[in-house]
């Protein structure tokens, strides 16, 4: 017998009568791993700024993250089954309440990720928004104080460009 199929058949052993995965440790575990993803940006944070402030939040992210690591380890070791399932059935209900509202959330997003994307492209011009009718208007990027007409309300208005060619 190899390694591998021997530790395979201990765990099934170990796992016999208890409850192992669902949806809902597949979600826990993400959120986990999103914490710690997060932990390490504000441990980073913190680092450079020195912030009290950062390092609390930091320490709440962790301690949180620990939680939801136990509540999923606890849940697939459980061996009340009914329970677990039950939970897990409580959570798609929720979740499939959530969705229409989270692809609505996404889709309202699309357009500022896809600006976004196309401002960080475009390196020869800034986009500015105008202060009387709130179009965005594509300037040429030139470093300096400028004067310029939006196109859609005909207003004068003043852009200074910190960044750019002379
Ligand atoms: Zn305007």
């Amino acid at each position: 017998m190899n390694f591998i199929y021997r530790l395979q058949e201990s765990y099934n052993r170990f796992m016999c009568g208890r409850y192992g995965s669902d949806t809902l440790n597949h979600f826990l575990s993400f959120v986990y791993l999103f914490l710690v993803f997060l932990g390490f940006i504000f441990r980073i944070l913190v680092f450079i700024t020195k912030s009290v402030v950062l390092y609390k939040i930091r320490y709440a992210l962790y301690i949180i993250s620990l939680i939801i690591f136990a509540v999923t380890v606890f849940r697939s070791l459980s061996k009340n089954l009914t329970r677990r399932a039950r939970e897990n059935e409580a959570f798609m209900r929720l979740w499939g309440n959530w969705q229409p509202y989270l692809h609505k959330q996404a889709k309202n997003a699309e357009p500022k990720v896809r600006m976004f994307v196309r401002k960080m492209q475009d390196r020869d011009h800034i986009y500015k928004k105008c202060p009387d009718c709130k179009a965005v208007l594509r300037l040429a990027k030139k470093k300096g104080k400028h004067k310029t007409r939006c196109p859609a309300c005909g207003k004068l208005f003043e852009v200074r460009v910190l960044f750019g060619e002379k």
